[in-house]
């Protein structure tokens, strides 16, 4: 039987400003080496990751909060993390979980979703598997050969998880050099393969393990974006399928607007910090915690202090003198000195700035129709295997995952 998702956090407008999601970095260790990662010099560290009992401290401490967002490092790597979400489920009642992987450990990932889905019944889990190109742009990027690798564990899910509301399926793509040229088509190759939910692009942020690899400009980000907007009515469609009217008419405007709106901001920050017209509530409804217990307001901050010293407990931390220094030096609206392209906070500020939203969303949703009937998109068969042998995909390989017929390699 399918069961249904329950509404996103992200579908619920909220003012007041608490707690609302902690981003964990479970484990500084990687099994990739990928070029645009931004938290390479943290993990070289190679400090001890956080234990269960400071983790159990940090959730019994919490209170309730909707979203807990994994990070790492490669959040599969931490063995004990079915636990780790468990105790949060329980404690914190969270709503939500955004479970970020490279996708190379395909059995653990189904193994562990499987007990999840068992012991957190009510909790959407996102999967959101990070794949940057076709075949060897996705290696040369990530360092290592996954790709074949990523796009089986991504099928796997949706084989298993077919009928679960619960288990949304996302793919991440960071534009880098390596990947521009050949992302729009990236998108609709994806489109057309895997039945997945959403896929996000991301310019690759902060200070990256490879130098000279951030080569968008606000211009070419702008057409990009232009470009894939009408993918997103797609994904609206998608999402809303088996929904009722009002529920379809719902998710398409929140959807729609929400990744308009933030790839919107995103482009006018690639250059410059720009404001974004609303408070980034980072510090007041966020926080976040490395994997050795610094902590910091948003990822893109440095840390502000480690929670050992607050006896691991959030209530303390977020209360804090330094927290109330980072929130003032942060600062808020027209006055605010710190403004950037990340597409989280974009997307949790925005739940917090309920009257800028709703026009930001109206606008946003204008935007993207525009465009697609400007440039309406057709996904066929014949499009998709043009574009494998124009990137010189292995049709076996895809035929042996189950993305492609298996014949289709004599094509
Ligand atoms: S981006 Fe993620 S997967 Fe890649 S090296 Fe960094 S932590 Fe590992
Ligand atoms: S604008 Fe960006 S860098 Fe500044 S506090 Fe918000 S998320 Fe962090």
């Amino acid at each position: 039987m399918k069961t249904k998702r329950k509404g996103s956090s992200f579908n619920s407008l909220n003012s007041k400003r608490e707690l609302e999601s902690v981003f964990l970095f479970t484990t500084g260790k990687c099994n990739a080496k990928c070029a645009m990662c931004f938290y390479a010099n943290d993990m070289e560290k190679k400090a001890d990751d956080l234990s269960f009992d400071e983790i159990r401290k940090l959730s019994e401490s919490a209170g309730n909060f909707k979203r807990l967002w994994l990070s790492g490092g490669e959040p599969t790597l931490r063995e004990d993390l079915p636990e780790i979400v468990e105790m949060f489920y329980k404690n914190n009642h969270i709503t939500d979980l955004n479970f970020p992987t490279n996708g190379i450990k395909t059995e653990r990932l189904i193994e562990w979703l499987t007990r999840l889905r068992k012991s957190c019944p009510e909790c959407n889990i996102s999967v959101s598997i990070s794949l940057d190109g076709f075949g060897q742009t996705h290696d040369t990027q990530r360092g290592i050969p996954s790709f074949y690798r990523a796009a089986e564990t991504l099928k796997k899910i949706d084989d298993n998880f077919k009928d679960d509301g619960h288990v949304l399926k996302n793919i991440a793509t960071v534009i880098t050099k390596y990947n521009v040229e050949e992302v729009v088509d990236f998108i609709t190759w994806v489109y057309g393969r895997f039945n997945v939910s959403t896929h996000t692009i991301e310019a690759a942020r902060g200070a990256t393990r490879e130098d000279g690899i951030k080569v968008l400009t606000e211009k070419s980000l702008v057409e990009i974006q232009d470009k894939i907007a009408p993918y997103y009515l797609l994904y609206a469609k998608r999402i809303g399928e088996g929904m009722n009217f009002i529920g379809r008419g719902m998710t398409k405007f929140f959807y729609v607007g929400l990744m308009r709106a933030m790839y919107t901001l995103r482009a006018k920050n690639l250059e410059k910090p720009c404001c974004w017209n609303m408070d980034c509530t980072a510090g007041e409804t966020t926080l976040v915690i490395d994997y050795d217990g610094r902590f910091r307001a948003c990822e893109l901050r440095d840390p502000i202090g480690k929670v050992q010293d607050y006896d691991c407990n959030v209530q303390a931390i977020m209360s804090g003198d330094a927290m109330k220094k980072e929130i003032a030096a942060i600062g808020h609206g027209y006055t605010a000195n710190c403004w950037c392209t990340h597409g989280c906070w974009m997307m949790s500020s925005i739940t917090f700035n309920p009257g800028k939203m709703i026009s930001m969303l109206i606008k946003a949703n204008r935007e993207t129709k525009q465009l697609s009937r400007l440039n309406p998109v057709q996904v066929d068969e014949a499009k998709l295997r043009e574009l494998e042998a124009k990137y010189h995909l292995d049709i076996e390989k895809l035929g042996q995952i189950g993305l492609v017929e298996k014949t289709a390699g004599a094509a």
